[in-house]
C-alpha cells in the first residue's frame, strides 16, 4: 500500500476521515511535510494549546521500508515553549506501523468535549474511544496496558501526567521494541499539545498490513538497503555507538581542551564526577548487571540505546543518552550513573524532556530552590510535576519559565528552548546552529563540532548540516546512519520510481527550512531571535590556550540563511 494517505481526526466533533495526500506533498515526508502542513493549515498566531492549533504526526519518505532506522516519526506543532514551529523526532515502533497502514500523516485538530479520549488505528480504520480509565496514569503503566503482549504488531504514543497538565516540557512517549515507553518526541512540548486536544493515547496496530514496497522496485530497493547497511556497519562511528551509545562521548567532551560537559547551569564545561556517568562506566556496570545495547526500533542495526539495570539486575531505564546524562547529571552536579538513571526513568514515566528539565532544574538550583547536587530534591521536583503542584508546574514549563519566576537572568535557552549539552563557547559551530535553527536550541538540527575553524567555515557548515538534518528527518532515517544526500537520493528514486540526485534532496530540505522560517516570521520572530543569550559572549570558559567565549557576530549569524 502506498503511504500516501492522510488521516484526519477532529477531536471536537469526533469526525474521522481519510484523504489522498495532494500531489504537492508527494515528495515531502517527516519533518519537511509537517513543516509545510503546519504552515499551510494553521494561523501562526494561534495559541499552541487552542483548539484551532493542530498536531501533525508524519512518517518519513522511507517509512515502512526495510532501510535501517527508517521508522522514525515526526511530531510537528506550534510549540508552547518556543511559540514557533517545532518538530520533535522520535524512534520507536510507531512510524513503521503508521506507514505500513498506508498513512503519510495523521492530523489531530480540535479539542475533546468528552473528557480524555484514545485513538485506535488499524487496518480497519481509526476510532476514537473513551479513555477515562487511562487518565492520570504514567507512561510505564500505560504502555504495559496498551501494548503488552501485542508487542509484535502494536505501538502506542502516550502522554504522561506532564502532558495532561499541558506543560511546556511535556513529551509524547513512543513504545520501544521491548514494550517500554523509553522513546520520546521530547522537545518543545508536543505532550502539552496532545494533552490540550484531550488525547491521552494513540494506539497503532499494523496486523495484516501489506508490504510497503512491492512489484518491480522491490528487488532494487532491497539491494540498496543491504548495501547501505554494510556501509553503516563498517563505519567506526557505528562501532562506538554500538558499544557505549551516545554516552561514550562523556570522557572526551569533559577534557580540559574541549569543556563541553555542562556543569552548574552551564557555568563550567568540565565536571570532576564525569567518569562516574561516562559511557565506559555505564558499560562496565552493564556487564555486571545484565545491561545491553538495544535498537530503538525493529530494523536498526546500530543499536545505540543503553538498557541500564540496577545492582540487582532490575530494569531502570533504556535509552540512557548523553544529553540526558549531561543535563540531569553534570549540569546539576548529580552522579554517579545510578542516580542519573533513576531521574531519567522518572522523566520517561512522567513524560518530560530530559534536556528541558535538566536546564529548568539547573536554573532552579541557581535560584536556590534546591542545592547543587541535590538528587533527592530533584526527584522531589519531578514528583511535584507529576502531581501538578504549583511549583511542579513552574518547573515543568521549562527553563525560561523557571528563570522568570525566580528572577534569574542567566537563562540557557534560545527561542525559549533549553540548551542541549554541546557547549557553544568551545564548539562554536553548535552556537551557530542553536542560534539560527528555526527549532531553537537543538543539537539535532545540525551538529557542527569542528574547532578552530573560521567564522566563514562555521557559517557554511552549519547551513549545510541543518539542510542535511532536515533531509534526514524528512526521509525518516536516524542521524546516526550518517546518511549522505546521495544515499537518500538513491532510496527515494527507487522507492518512488523517480530520478532524484543530491540537489533534489537538498532542494526538498530547503523547502522544509523555508516553511519553518516563514511560520516563525508569521508568528512574530525576527532576526533578533536568531541569537544566543548575551552571557555566552561575556562569560569565558578557561581553555588551556586562553579564555574562550562565543564570539560570532550577529551579522555573521544572519548570513546562515541570507547567503545561501
Ligand atoms: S541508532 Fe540509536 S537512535 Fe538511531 S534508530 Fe538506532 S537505536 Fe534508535
Amino acid at each position: 500500500m502506498d503511504p500516501d494517505r492522510i488521516l484526519r481526526v477532529d477531536m471536537t466533533t469526533g469526525a474521522i476521515f481519510t484523504e489522498t495526500a495532494p500531489a504537492k506533498y508527494r515528495f515531502l515526508g517527516g519533518r519537511a511535510l509537517g513543516a509545510q502542513m503546519l504552515l499551510d493549515e494553521t494561523d501562526a498566531r494561534v495559541h499552541p494549546l487552542a483548539k484551532e492549533a493542530k498536531l501533525f504526526v508524519t512518517v518519513g519518505l522511507l517509512g515502512g521500508t526495510a532501510v535501517t532506522t527508517s521508522g522514525r516519526t515526526s511530531f510537528v506543532f506550534k510549540s508552547p515553549l518556543t511559540g514557533g514551529t517545532k518538530e520533535a523526532n522520535v524512534g520507536g515502533q510507531l512510524g513503521h506501523r503508521l506507514a505500513r497502514l498506508g498513512y503519510k500523516a495523521l492530523v489531530v485538530s480540535g479539542s475533546s468535549l468528552n473528557g480524555w479520549r484514545r485513538l485506535d488505528i488499524d487496518s480497519e480504520g481509526a476510532r476514537l474511544g473513551d479513555a477515562a480509565d487511562l487518565a492520570g496514569k504514567s507512561n510505564y503503566v500505560l504502555h504495559n496496558e496498551l501494548v503488552g503482549e501485542a508487542l509484535r504488531t502494536r505501538a502506542a504514543a502516550t502522554i504522561g501526567p506532564a502532558g495532561e497538565h499541558r506543560l511546556g516540557a511535556a513529551t509524547i512517549a513512543v513504545t520501544d521494541p521491548e514494550g517500554r515507553p523509553t522513546r520520546h518526541a521530547a522537545r518543545g512540548g508536543p505532550g502539552a499539545v496532545m494533552g490540550a486536544k484531550g488525547l491521552k493515547a494513540i494506539i497503532v496496530d499494523d496486523s495484516g498490513a501489506p508490504a510497503v514496497i512491492t512489484g518491480d522496485r522491490k528487488d532494487a530497493f532491497r539491494a540498496e538497503s543491504v548495501k547501505f547497511s554494510k556501509v553503516v556497519l563498517e563505519d567506526p562511528r557505528t562501532h562506538n555507538l554500538s558499544k557505549t551509545g551516545t554516552a561514550g562521548v562523556v570522557k572526551f567532551v569533559n577534557r580540559q581542551n574541549i569543556q563541553s560537559m555542562p556543569t552548574r547551569n552551564h557555568r563550567l564545561g568540565t565536571w570532576e564526577g564525569a567518569d562516574g556517568i561516562s559511557g565506559q562506566m555505564i558499560a562496565e556496570l552493564g556487564e555486571a548487571r545484565g545491561g545491553k545495547m538495544l535498537p530503538c526500533m525493529a530494523g536498526c542495526i546500530i543499536k545505540c540505546a543503553i538498557l541500564f539495570n540496577d545492582a540487582e539486575g532490575n530494569h531502570v531505564t533504556t535509552a540512557f543518552e548523553f544529553e540526558s546524562i549531561a543535563l540531569l547529571g553534570s549540569n546539576l552536579e548529580i552522579g554517579p550513573a545510578d542516580l542519573v538513571a533513576e531521574l531519567d526513568r522518572l522523566c520517561d514515566d512522567i513524560g518530560l524532556d530530559t534536556i528541558e528539565i535538566g536546564n529548568a532544574v539547573g536554573v532552579a538550583m541557581e535560584a536556590g530552590v534546591i542545592p547543587w547536587g541535590d538528587w533527592e530534591g530533584t526527584k522531589g521536583l519531578l514528583e511535584e510535576i507529576r502531581a501538578g503542584t504549583p511549583l511542579g508546574r513552574i518547573v515543568g514549563n521549562g527553563t525560561v519559565h523557571v528563570a522568570k519566576t525566580f528572577g534569574i537572568d542567566r537563562v540557557p535557552a534560545v527561542k525559549g528552548q533549553g540548551l542541549p549539552a554541546w557547549e557553544p563557547r568551545t564548539l562554536k559551530g553548535m552556537g551557530v546552529t542553536y542560534s539560527t535553527s528555526p527549532q531553537g536550541a537543538d543539537h539535532t538540527a545540525g551538529m557542527v563540532t569542528a574547532r578552530g575553524a573560521t567564522t566563514d567555515t562555521l557559517i557554511k557548515q552549519s547551513r549545510h548540516e541543518q539542510l542535511v538534518m532536515m533531509a534526514i528527518d524528512s526521509v525518516g532515517v536516524c542521524q546516526f546512519t550518517n546518511a549522505l544526500p546521495s544515499d537518500m537520493a538513491t532510496f527515494v528514486s527507487n522507492r518512488f520510481d523517480v530520478d532524484w540526485d543530491d540537489a533534489a534532496v537538498l532542494k526538498m530540505a530547503r523547502q522544509g527550512i523555508d516553511a519553518e522560517r516563514e511560520f516563525n516570521r508569521r508568528a512574530g520572530f525576527d532576526r533578533d531571535d536568531d541569537r544566543l543569550p548575551s552571557w555566552f559572549y561575556d562569560e569565558a570558559l578557561p581553555l588551556p590556550d586562553g579564555p574562550s567565549v562565543f564570539d560570532i557576530a550577529p551579522e555573521d549569524l544572519d548570513r546562515v540563511w541570507n547567503d545561501g
